[in-house]
């Protein structure tokens, strides 16, 4: 028998020192039915991560092959050197338990989700300007010099696709930045529940409505210039 519940997908994208695991963690303490999708990727482990805790650790001839075998819903190739992708499995899986899955996966993947899973919920994390990521990727203190100076260049050409997420999260205070989070996730999953809301529901909607892109580009531009990308007007 075929399983009628459809989950809802949520895809979290940021550029590295955002505050987006942070955030992620956070989320998944505070809301229910909510699997995280381990992904698969063939860099190595960093510092105190575990396989199967926050990647599926895998050579690259084991990421080929499930390739071959048609295993990922989405797959990419970053920094000119690693892959990492999306499990098919985390998607029917949650499927099956009826519950909601969340993706930490970077813009390219973003994009080919969207292509194939149209009804996918797409945020974009970016930090209030380039100075406070410089300081964050810092005082995480993971990076030399010269990792923190490609991660911030990388960063300004990922922020250039912030237009093409539904949500803008920008992750100034974190206690904030939580419960917005928290709202966009609730807030799409209403729309499944009896009408009218509740004056609580209705607070979760408004909340999450503030960060939909067409509420909150105005916000983008001063973050797009402390970063030197140009404004999305001036792009083809
Ligand atoms: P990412 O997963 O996006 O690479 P992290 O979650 O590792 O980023 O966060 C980078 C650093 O910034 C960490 O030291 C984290 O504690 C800190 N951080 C995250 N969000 C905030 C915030 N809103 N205010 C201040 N520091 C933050
Ligand atoms: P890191 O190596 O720092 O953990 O992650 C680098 C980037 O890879 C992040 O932007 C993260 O969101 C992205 N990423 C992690 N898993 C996947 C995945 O399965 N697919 C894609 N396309 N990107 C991923």
């Amino acid at each position: 028998m075929s399983s009628t519940f459809r989950p809802i997908v949520y895809i979290i994208s940021a550029p590295s020192g955002s505050g987006k695991s942070t955030l992620v963690n956070e989320l998944l303490k505070l809301v229910p039915d909510l699997d995280f999708s381990i992904s698969y990727t063939t860099r190595a482990p960093r510092g105190s991560e575990q396989n199967g805790k926050e990647y599926h650790f895998v050579s690259r001839e084991e990421f080929e092959q499930m390739v071959r075998d048609d295993e990922f819903l989405e797959h990419a190739s970053l920094y000119g050197r690693d892959y990492y992708g999306t499990a098919r499995r985390f998607l029917r899986e949650a499927e099956q338990k009826g519950h909601d899955l969340l993706l930490d996966i970077d813009v390219q993947g973003a994009a080919q989700i969207k292509q194939k899973l149209p009804d996918a919920v797409s945020i974009f994390v970016l930090p209030p300007d380039r100075k406070t990521l410089e300081w964050r990727l810092r005082k995480r203190g993971e990076d030399s010099d010269e990792v923190i100076e490609r991660r911030l260049d990388a960063a300004r050409r990922e922020i250039e696709n912030y237009d093409k997420y539904d949500y803008i999260l920008i992750n100034d205070d974190l206690e904030e930045s939580i419960e917005s989070l928290q709202a966009i996730v609730l807030s799409r999953r209403l729309p499944r529940a009896l009408q009218p809301l509740s004056p609580e529901d209705k607070k979760i909607v408004e909340r999450g409505d503030l960060h939909r892109l067409a509420n909150i580009r105005h916000r983008v531009g001063p973050i797009l210039s402390s970063f030197g990308a140009p404004p999305a007007s001036a792009r083809p």
